[in-house]
């Protein structure tokens, strides 16, 4: 399987590009024109770099408004395009992306749009070089890949074939089930796009929020299982136009990149591999299963909840954060073996406060009150897990482990975090009966009958937002739930919760628009982000909230406006209002069931907790209420 990449999906400069490619592992790039434009060197500098770093160039793109112009417009373009081939033959580029025509100036006529590009091909066929012919979604004629067919088909030139792009066929909503019908050696060259569902110009939205395949809405792997049911044996490469990628450093990018052509390669596997074995087999499916090296990491594992939460602390913040746990109903119920780590517990909820140097060094940050370093997760396959991560690229972490202590699989999630795959078959103590020796608390409190994580929220910088996406979706398998944006009072934060299939491990992931939300500044001091509140269960939150009240938790205050407005949003007992408004809880209804929660008002803007409890088959988040939270942590 080749794997391609355009330049213009990253942010540096050509050199920088190139070398964050080849480090992500790719085979060859299409090139961008106005990246060679503004590169210091000549074309055939530019093929030998690529070549020195294992690149080979595979497409030059783009050669816009071309086909179907008046005769003294196609003269100068076929001269505009001899010189276009000068620089592909010094830089080694085979292939040529001519898009299609968006000039007034063009008329609507296939067949002359057919012979102009007969004519292109010829001219490219005398150098051994080749013509792609792309439907843009706002081209003036032709705007489908059927339209795009029809043209190539009818100027039938051997050096003349279709470039598909899915993002031009998913956004004007046509149907990719017609690829599948065009000889595979007729498409010679398949871009990949995803992209948010947005209503608005299908340009803008082209040239600005285009993202990679499984950061998206787009149904990218079924038309790829297209593309692949028509013969295509040509690279797989992604042509991503982002605001956000070209700020964010093409390292990380890159990764993002490589790891989303290998989870779409491992979606459209199973799928193949369906047809193949149908009672009707397709045997289109079974020859590309024959042929093509489709990417096949480990099966995405099953969660058993959060196993425990590591927070970094030193000498200063360890004793704060003890009195915080405290306050919370936590326990100390155990001291590490070889490290200076405390273990909390209460209910199933396990957490450490790790005050070695070197874990206080990993988080980065200046700390300004606790932050989290670490999070377990529960999987009865926990090799499998940290197996698939480093197969979709992420590194391994290997802790020092002393004597007696367990080894758990474990992975540098995106922003630096560690990750822990831990053994279900442990069951919930069987970790900490190894690695800590048990302690017993005298200043142990009451328990607050906080019983599970329910959800844990990261703050992350914007360029992070879309990596988390792809990591939580393609690393850990976990299903997306839509996109919100929530209002500030200084801003938009934009808000993606991501869930295991029964809901025992729930990640919320928030990026702020807006240089001066809560959020953003935040997620400014620790660099790219992290943990932004913890949520806990609770089976009875108004036992929780007075019992937490009377061991000193200060619960952010929330409006008697908020109370007053309720009732005319839902319908809610009055008693249980009351109940609400007293306790300064909060309230949201779906569907599935409602839904009571209350936050901690946060030590110097720093992470907070929530205590939530829900009621029947409620599955958010309690949206709904960020801004009244966001609003109360403005004016707290
Ligand atoms: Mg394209
Ligand atoms: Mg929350």
């Amino acid at each position: 399987m080749r794997r391609s990449i355009a330049t213009v999906s990253l942010s540096g400069t050509l050199r920088q590009k190139l070398e964050a490619v080849a480090a992500a592992g790719f085979d060859g790039v299409e090139l961008f024109e106005p990246d060679f434009t503004h590169f210091p060197g000549m074309a055939a500098a530019l093929g030998r770099m690529a070549a020195d770093l294992g690149l080979t160039i595979d497409l030059f793109q783009p050669f816009r408004d071309f086909e179907a112009m008046p005769p003294g417009l196609f003269a100068r373009s076929l001269d505009r395009a001899e010189r276009k081939f000068d620089l592909m033959q010094a830089m080694g580029a085979p292939l040529m992306l001519c898009c299609s025509n968006t000039s007034p100036l063009s008329v609507d006529e296939p067949d002359l749009a057919a012979e102009q590009l007969h004519a292109l091909a010829e001219r490219a066929a005398r150098r051994g070089l080749r013509v792609g012919f792309e439907a843009l979604a706002w081209g003036r004629h032709t705007s489908r890949y059927g339209q795009a067919w029809d043209i190539v088909r009818r100027a039938d030139h051997p050096a003349l074939g279709l470039i598909l792009d899915s993002f031009h066929t998913l956004s004007l909503q046509d149907d990719p089930a017609g690829i599948a019908e065009i000889p595979g050696d007729k498409i010679f060259f398949l871009q990949m796009a995803d992209a948010p569902l947005l209503s608005m110009d299908v340009l803008q939205w082209a040239r600005h929020h285009r993202v990679f395949p499984g950061q998206g809405d787009f149904d990218v792997v079924g038309f790829y299982e297209q593309v692949l049911l028509a013969g295509y044996s040509g690279p797989l490469s992604l042509e991503i136009f982002n605001d956000m990628f070209r700020e964010t450093p093409n390292r990380r990018t890159a990764v993002d990149a490589m790891r989303s052509l290998q989870y779409l390669e491992s979606q459209v596997r199973p799928r193949l591999a369906a047809r193949a074995a149908a009672a009707r087999p397709d045997p289109r499916a079974a020859a590309v299963l024959a042929v093509r090296e489709l990417a096949e990491p480990p099966a995405a594992p099953e969660f058993a909840g959060v196993a425990f939460i590591e927070f970094a602390a030193d000498e200063a913040t360890a004793p704060q954060l003890d009195a915080q746990l405290h306050q919370l109903g936590f326990r100390r119920a155990g001291r590490h073996r070889s490290k200076a780590a405390t273990l909390y517990r209460q209910g199933d909820i396990a957490l450490i406060v790790n005050a070695e140097p070197a874990s206080f060094a990993r988080s980065r940050f200046e700390l300004h009150g606790p932050s989290v370093c670490a999070l377990g997760l529960r999987t009865a396959q926990p090799q499998a897990a940290q197996d698939r991560a480093i197969a979709l690229r992420s590194q391994r972490h290997r802790s020092p482990l002393g004597p007696g202590e367990l080894e758990v699989p474990a992975i540098v999630s995106p922003g630096g975090n560690l990750m822990h795959f831990v053994d279900e078959r442990l069951g919930p103590d069987g970790l900490f009966a190894a690695d800590f020796l048990p302690e017993v608390d005298d200043a142990a409190p009451v328990d607050a009958g906080l019983r599970r994580v329910d959800h844990v929220a990261l703050g992350l910088s914007l360029e992070q937002y879309d990596t988390w996406t792809l990591f939580t979706r393609a690393v850990l398998g976990l299903s997306l739930a839509e996109s919100l944006e929530l209002a500030d009072p200084f801003g938009l934060v934009r808000s993606r919760a991501a869930a295991d299939r029964t809901r025992s491990v729930r990640l919320v992931l928030n990026a702020s628009l807006s240089s001066r939300t809560l959020t953003a500044r935040t997620v400014g001091r620790r660099g790219d982000g992290g943990v932004h509140h913890i949520a806990f269960a609770s089976d009875d939150i108004f036992a929780s909230v007075a019992q937490l009240r009377a061991q000193g938790v200060d619960f952010l205050p929330i409006s008697p406006n908020y109370y007053d407005d309720l009732p005319t949003r839902f319908d809610i007992e009055p008693a249980l209002l009351a109940r609400m408004r007293e306790a300064g809880v909060l309230f949201d209804r779906s569907a599935d069931g409602d839904f009571l929660h209350i936050y901690t008002r946060a030590a110097d803007e720093g992470l907070f907790f929530e205590v939530v409890q829900r009621i029947d088959f409620y599955d958010g988040y309690g949206a709904a209420n960020s801004p009244a939270r966001m609003a109360a942590q403005a004016q707290a």
